[in-house]
């Protein structure tokens, strides 16, 4: 296996190493049981869900691990469920409509958006369909136009052979 030197790769193996010491350095396991001790519920702020969660963080914690554990031990930071942590990383958030309707999925929006896709009222969805076909039927008026327009001069050139 080739090993690439590349100052970025070697950069992200040294980021991944030091994580590595960091989840297995007794500080942070001690700043890791304290956090799930005091959410005992195993409940997602974000989400809503139960099972396994882990002391969200910001791309910023990582530039500070010491004050990133001293966050997690002091309960500073939202507990997040896998899912709710992976999209945080994205800039992603939960749905909070797909969240109030406690649905089984819940789909996860931009930071600009109010709610997803499958939670906006009919009414918008009807105005981005009217949009979508008259889309469609512009491109279709424009190839009419253009058989149209082939089909002239195909009959200006046949009546010039003759
Ligand atoms: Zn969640
Ligand atoms: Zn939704």
């Amino acid at each position: 296996m080739t090993v690439c030197t590349c100052p970025a790769s070697v950069a992200m193996a040294n980021r991944r190493d030091n994580l590595k010491t960091i989840w297995q350095s007794p500080e942070w396991k001690a700043a890791n049981k304290i956090f799930h001790s005091l959410h005992p519920d195993n409940t997602c702020e974000r989400c809503g869900r139960t099972g396994k969660i882990v002391p969200g963080h910001t791309s910023e914690d990582y530039l500070d691990m010491s004050s990133y554990i001293a966050k997690v031990r002091d309960n500073r930071c939202e507990a997040l469920c896998g899912m709710c942590n992976w999209q945080e990383s994205k800039g992603k958030n939960p749905c909070p409509i797909c969240v109030s309707r406690k649905s089984e999925v819940i789909h996860y929006i931009g930071q600009y958006q109010e709610e997803c896709f499958y939670c906006l009222p009919d009414a918008v969805i009807e105005k981005r369909e009217l949009r979508k076909a008259g889309y469609k039927k512009w491109i279709r008026d424009m190839r009419d136009a253009d058989n149209a327009k082939r089909r002239e001069e195909y009959k200006r050139r046949k009546s010039v052979e003759k």
